[in-house]
């Protein structure tokens, strides 16, 4: 079977990354979340005070920036690894997700985290997600998903998520970050969020996980025999 790159995606909080971890995982495949890797430049930029209107700065402080994932032994799971240091639970946190969106709109964050988002998949077989994997880092995916589901229904699993990791917070709270997120995302001038004309249109609203994940899995198979 050829090796394909599966591009993952669309809104926050639909599903994306737990659908590419089991379809990477069924196919044998690497999996590359790169809402991590902006969310770990976030809180880089967080802890040192990096103007993000300063872009000499910024450049600067992305020099010193290094983003790794690493097999979690115990757990079997991909975790995000900042500088040496382990930032997978801290770069989940809410503050982070309400700065992510700003720091991801700058021309010079996503240069350098495009260019290695291309060298990870540069042999392909892996299963990507973001905003901008089928219209920019590889548009010449195979196979390209976009999810979607109703803002409410991705607060509220969102919620539960954050409740599972001891975050006890607000829906009103998530939900007006969701809407945030998704108007920066599909509004900003760099790589916006939008669907690729050849990328398929899932809405997870009313669809489970495992459902997702077969549904995705079903397609890269069909994709690979007609290559
Ligand atoms: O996927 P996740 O919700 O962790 O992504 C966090 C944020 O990172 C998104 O809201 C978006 O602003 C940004 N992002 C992006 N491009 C990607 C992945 C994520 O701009 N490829």
């Amino acid at each position: 079977m050829p090796k394909i790159v599966i591009a993952v995606d669309g809104y926050s909080s639909c599903g994306k990354s737990t659908t590419a971890k089991g379809v990477a995982a069924r196919l044998g495949y690497a999996y590359i979340d790169t809402g991590a890797m902006y969310r770990a430049v976030t809180l880089y930029f967080l802890q040192n005070h990096v103007s993000l209107t300063n872009p000499k700065d910024v450049t600067k402080a992305l020099e010193n920036i290094k983003i790794e994932f690493r097999r979690n032994p115990e757990t079997g799971r991909n975790e995000t690894f900042l500088n040496g240091l382990n930032v997978e639970d801290e770069i989940r946190k809410l503050y982070i997700a309400n700065m992510v969106s700003e720091v991801s709109a700058i021309t010079e964050v996503r240069r350098a985290m495009v260019a290695q988002q291309q060298r990870m998949g540069k042999s392909r077989g892996v299963v990507m997600d973001g905003r901008d994997i089928g219209t920019v880092v590889f548009p010449d995916a195979e196979l390209k998903v976009f999810m979607t589901a109703d803002a409410e229904t991705r607060a509220a699993r969102r919620q539960i998520e954050l409740l599972a990791k001891g975050d006890m917070l607000d829906i009103d709270e998530i939900l007006a970050n969701i809407r945030k997120r998704d108007l920066i995302d599909t509004t900003r001038a760099d790589s916006p969020l939008r669907q690729a004309d050849d990328a398929h249109l899932i809405d997870t609203t009313n669809m489970t996980l495992d459902g997702q994940i077969a549904l995705v899995t079903r397609m890269a198979e069909d994709t690979m025999t007609k290559i």
